[in-house]
């Protein structure tokens, strides 16, 4: 059996206040102004194992990115490759 490794796309440009899914449920990430300085986003699914957040910033563009940073980067893709390339080794007696 041959794992294909998943094309992850890479520089995908999104609107500046977009807030992506939380990485763990799915679920919605939202935006918390607790006071000026004090941004932060977090995971408002109840239901959620992990309940993230991220730490204060001082603006919502920053809490909004570091939200939105996730490690599916051409590293990610290396990782997979290399997985894929293992499980097929172990498959194929290589
Ligand atoms: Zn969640």
């Amino acid at each position: 059996m041959k794992i294909d490794v998943p094309k992850i796309p890479i520089g995908i440009k999104m609107p500046d206040n977009f807030i992506m899914p939380c990485p763990f449920c799915g679920g919605e990430g939202r935006l918390n102004e607790f006071e000026m300085y004090y941004n932060q986003v977090h995971c408002i699914n109840p239901k959620c194992n992990v309940n993230p957040e991220t730490r204060f910033y001082e603006t919502e563009g920053d809490a909004i990115r570091a939200w939105n940073t996730r490690v599916c980067d051409s590293s990610s893709v290396d990782i997979l490759t290399r997985l894929a390339e293992m499980f097929n080794c172990e498959k194929e007696n290589c």
